[in-house]
């Protein structure tokens, strides 16, 4: 499923994806096209990181719940096991902040 973010540069419109896992709260990345610094904050002034805040979050919540839904229905096959564990250990290195 899609994981992506869109998001349109403040300073020159370009417009990129970033993966909605790492748009979170003090994440910050360069435009790959005029390479200003974009600051991530759920509270921006800028409505274009804002809304991309909203849709990685949202993001995050369907991909989160995905993970469970595959869970509940793997759950007594060993060889599904190992690969929900290994998805696992990714989101929980990422402790979420809601
Ligand atoms: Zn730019």
């Amino acid at each position: 499923m899609e994981d992506t973010v869109q998001i349109r540069c403040a300073r020159c419109k370009n417009v990129f994806r970033d993966r909605a896992r790492r748009l979170r709260n003090g994440y910050s990345r360069q435009c790959p096209s005029c390479e200003i610094v974009l600051f991530f904050d759920n509270d921006s002034p800028n409505p274009n990181i804002k809304r991309a805040m909203q849709t990685a979050r949202s993001i995050r919540k369907a991909l989160r719940e995905n993970e469970n839904k595959f869970a509940t229905n793997a759950a007594g096959t060993s060889r599904s096991f190992s690969g929900r564990s290994g998805s696992k250990t990714r989101q929980n290195a990422e402790s979420d902040d809601e």
